[in-house]
Formats: structure tokens, sequence, C-alpha cells
């Protein structure tokens, strides 16, 4: 009898945890289930609000592989570089800035040329998808363009070497829907320092503090990324209107000549101005910086060499920059860089000026994208990361796109006010 029920209470007990282990495990299943059709709460809410602002990224480089002789289709995704337009409606950008970029070395008449040559295939490209982007030249063009779920196509000139000493070009870039113009690229132009390049000038000459008011009569933004420090505050006292920096990050966090130094980003704020912080994976990781450095002998020096190598194409650029990247990490030379380092330069920059003068300028299609911010379609990470950080919502709009959008209205503005006074 004894034994009966030994057994007969063994058998209960091996059912009984049987059974609790596949209750259990439904449970789990379960949660994991809802977790997929229900992200937690801030997910959620960071999707809605991404999904419902501007998200404009001041600078990419994408212009290049309009240049390429593979025959770059805007519409079609891609699986390398980061802009196209199925991947910008997927990550929720809806205002690009294509860069209008030519080598530093070229000057004069050759300059002026092919950064013409480059405005066309910008817009030759975009009028190519009416239905999903369309070229703006205002701040109220790009509000139009998002009434419509369009993406709003800008255009900056990435360094004053293309106006070839001209000022009337600058007018002409004007006409043509230039909206920002960077002073100097990696060298210096013969009116501005570069800080990539051993001062020539000590800042800007008198000509190019006219080329800067010329700008402000004609609307189009200062951008004093890549500038010499000297440059910059010389930019911000000769300028009417707010500057930008269109691609750069914070020193403090990583000492790079590209970023700007807490002062610097005190300074541009005081004046209403905006520094879109740069992803470039050198520009914003000391270690990476560091060791990028050594096995490459620095961005600089490396980007002088593949110039030598590719020329002009821009694709062969990013190929090569690429490949020789995937390669030094594998040799274990490289650090990770993740999509948090461009957070902890947002929140840095926000914490020294507030939310009203910061904004993205990623360098997508020009530069080393971190881990987890590899192409436009992963740029909702963002406003998710900003939000756990317990951003407001409308301090994390502020950051995606309506900093950039007071600005332009800023440029416009002074630009109005010039014009009627000085027609
Ligand atoms: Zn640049």
């Amino acid at each position: 009898m004894r034994s009966a029920r030994a057994i007969a209470a063994f058998v209960f007990a091996v059912i009984f945890l049987l059974a609790a282990n596949a209750f259990v495990r439904t449970e789990h299943a379960k949660a994991d289930a809802y977790a997929i059709a229900h992200p937690d709460d801030i997910t959620a809410r960071a999707h809605k609000l991404h999904f419902s602002t501007y998200v404009i990224d001041t600078h990419d480089d994408t212009t290049q592989r309009f240049l390429s002789k593979s025959r770059f289709d805007l519409g079609k995704r891609y699986t390398d570089g980061s802009i196209d337009i199925p991947r910008m409606r997927e990550g929720g950008m809806n205002g690009i800035f294509f860069s209008i970029w030519i080598d530093g070395k070229t000057m004069g008449p050759e300059a002026i040329r092919q950064a013409l040559d480059q405005i066309d295939l910008v817009r030759v490209n975009v009028a190519k998808y009416p239905k999903d982007i369309v070229l703006c030249r205002t701040s109220d063009d790009v509000r139009r363009a998002h009434a419509e779920n369009k993406i709003a196509a800008l255009m900056g000139v990435e360094g004053g070497h293309m106006i070839g000493n001209d000022i009337h070009i600058v007018n002409i870039f004007a006409d043509l829907g230039v909206r920002y113009m960077t002073l100097s690229h990696f060298y210096n132009t013969e009116w501005s320092d570069s800080s990539t390049d051993k001062p020539a000038h000590n800042g800007l000459t008198d000509f190019g503090k006219e080329v800067v008011r010329e700008m402000n009569r004609d609307g189009i933004m200062v951008d004093i990324s890549h500038v010499s420090d000297k440059t910059f505050y010389d930019a911000l006292e000769v300028s009417k209107a707010p500057l930008i920096a269109s691609h750069s990050s914070c020193r403090a966090i990583c000492d790079h000549v590209r970023d700007m130094s807490d002062d610097m980003i005190k300074a541009l704020a005081a004046k209403g101005g905006v520094i879109q912080i740069n992803y470039e994976k050198s520009f914003i990781d000391q270690a990476y910086k560091g060791a990028y450095a050594k096995a490459s002998g620095g961005v600089v020096q490396h980007l002088d060499e593949l110039k030598k190598k590719c020329g002009d194409d821009g694709e062969c650029f990013e190929r090569e920059m690429k490949k020789d990247e995937e390669k030094l990490i594998a040799e274990g030379k490289l650090p990770h860089v993740t999509y948090e380092k461009v957070i902890e330069h947002i929140d840095h920059a926000v914490k020294l000026v507030g939310a009203d003068h910061v904004g993205l300028g990623s360098d997508f299609d020009g530069a080393n994208m971190p881990e987890g911010l590899e192409d436009a379609s992963k740029l909702p990470i963002v406003t998710e990361a900003l939000m756990r950080k317990g951003y407001s919502d409308a301090d994390i709009r502020k950051i995606l796109g309506e900093n950039t959008l007071r600005v332009m209205a800023a440029a416009e503005k002074v630009s109005a006010e010039m014009k009627a006074q000085n027609p």
C-alpha cells in the first residue's frame, strides 16, 4: 500500500512539474510575442514622435554618388552607402542637405564649373521622384513639403573655393537654391583659413568678410564646419544672421580640430546658431580617433591618399574607406563605436547651451558611421535614446529639425532686411 501510494504521489508530482513547466513556457512565449507586438511605452512613444516631426540632416555627401559611373538611383534601396529614398522613408528622415563638394585644391573657373555641375545633378536626380522628394529653398518650402509627405531636398556648398574668388558666384549659387556654404574645406581658400591647414590669413581676409556679408544678403547660411577657430570667430563677428556648423561635434568629448570647443559652441549659441552633430567615428570617439590616426596616419592624410587612388570618383572613396576600416577592425586595431557616442555629443551640447542650439549633421555617405547609425533607416534610435534620457518631446523636435528651420528662417529674414535697405 505504502509503495503504491508513494508511486502515485511520485507520478502526480511528475505530472504536476511537467504541467507547470509547460505553463511557464507558454507564458514566456506569450510575453515574448507581446513584447514584439507591443514594445515598451518609450519605444512606441518615440516612434510616434519621430514619424510626426521634422527630421532634417544638414550634411550628406550623397551627391558624390550621382557622379559615379554606377548610375546611382536615389529611388532604389541600396545595401551600401547610407542614403536613398526608401531608407530615408524607413527612418523618417524628411529633410536632407545634399552637399556640393569638390576637392579643396581645385580653384578658379574649374571649381565653379564642377560645383555648377553637381548642383545640376542634385536638381535632376531629385526631379526624377516628384512624389517623394522636392527641391526646397526656404523654411516655408520645407514645411510645405512635410505637409505633402515629401522629403525636402536642400543644398549646401562645402567649401568657399567653389566661388572661384568671384563674389557674384554667391548670387548665382543662391539663385540655384544653395542654402548654406561652408567657408573652407580641408585646405585654406584664398580668403579663409581651414582647421586642417596651416593658418595663412589669420582667419577671414577682408574679401572673406565681404563673402559672408553677401551670403547674408542672399539668405545663404554661413557654415563654419571645417574652418579654423579664428575664421569661426571672424565669421561670427561679421555675420548678421546666426551661423551653423553643418557637421561638427564636441571637442570636450573628442579632441579633434574638426569639432568645436565648448567656448565656440557657447559663442555660436549666443548668436542663435546651431551645432549639427557629425557621426564620423574619429570626430566623436577619442579612442577611435587615436587608434585610427596610428593605423592610417589620420583622417585628413588618409583622405589625401584616397584622393590619389580614386580621383573624383566618390563611390570609390566610400568603398576604399570602408574596406580600409573593415581591415583595421578585423586586425583589432580599431575599437567599436556605437550610436550612443552620437547621443553623448548631443547631450553634451544640450547641457552646455540648451536644446535650441543642437541638431543633426550626419556626414552620411562621406564618413565612417558608428554601429547602430549606419544609414538613414536607423534614425529613430536617436529619438528613442533621447527620450530614454528624459528629454521632452518639444526638445527632441528642436534637435531633430526645428532648430534648422529656425536658423533658415532667421537667414531669410536678414536677407529680406538687407535687400530692403539696399536693393
Ligand atoms: Zn565635411
